[in-house]
């Protein structure tokens, strides 16, 4: 079996494997404040794309990565290829600031979810052409440059297809103040915020 696998979501599952999991079999409607911040993501993305001329833009793109299973199928933000360097420069551009500190939720100055994300892209050029990918993560406050890092990727890329089997999965980490903007956090099991009990689960609320 082919797998699937849009970047987009690899960036999910490097937030919350259990909120994909959520959002892939429940999808209950987001919250009106998280829909409107995803059209004012939306309306940036779009001033982000005019102002990338020379730079292919939104261009969808499917890649069948045989040695993995999976076709990767998605449409980068941005990205231009350096002809005289053999380099393809990938860019995301996020309406949100880049993360301050470190945490497991960070990788090389980027959120971890968005590093992964680009990655996906990343692989896709790899396996499509002999470009080296050059990634970066365009905040709104600043611009992160960040490694590729295959095994990382691919531990995420395992995760995702597992959950598209149907496989429950433990989120990598879990934060009161993430879990509060969840629009799973009454039914997840690993929510401290959790007020139902699905049938089937048996673990410990924390609180
Ligand atoms: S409540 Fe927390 S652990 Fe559960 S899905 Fe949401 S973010 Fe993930």
């Amino acid at each position: 079996m082919v797998h699937k696998v849009r970047p987009s979501d690899v960036r999910k599952v490097g937030y919350c494997p259990t909120m994909y999991f959520f959002d892939r079999y429940l999808a209950l409607k987001a919250p009106l404040t998280i829909r409107l911040k995803a059209l004012w993501g939306r309306f940036l993305h779009t001033i982000h794309a005019l102002i990338r001329l020379g730079w292919v833009n939104e261009r969808l793109i499917k890649v069948p990565v045989e040695r993995l299973g999976i076709t990767i199928v998605g449409k980068p933000d941005s990205f231009r290829v350096i002809e005289k360097e053999r380099k393809v420069i990938i860019e995301e551009f996020k309406s949100h600031k880049a993360p301050r500190g470190s945490s497991p939720l960070v990788f090389h100055g980027a959120w971890l979810s968005d590093a992964l994300q680009l990655m996906t892209y990343a692989l896709m050029f790899k396996a499509s052409t002999n470009y080296e990918p050059e990634l970066i993560v365009r905040y709104i406050d600043k611009a992160v440059k960040i490694p590729y890092d295959e095994v990382l990727l691919l531990r995420y890329i395992e995760l995702l297809k597992n959950i598209s089997e149907g496989v429950f999965p433990e989120p990598t980490w879990v934060t009161p103040n993430k879990c509060r903007r969840c629009p799973y956090k009454e039914i997840c099991p690993y929510s401290p915020y959790r007020k139902i009990e699905l049938r089937g689960f048996n673990i410990e609320n924390s609180e």
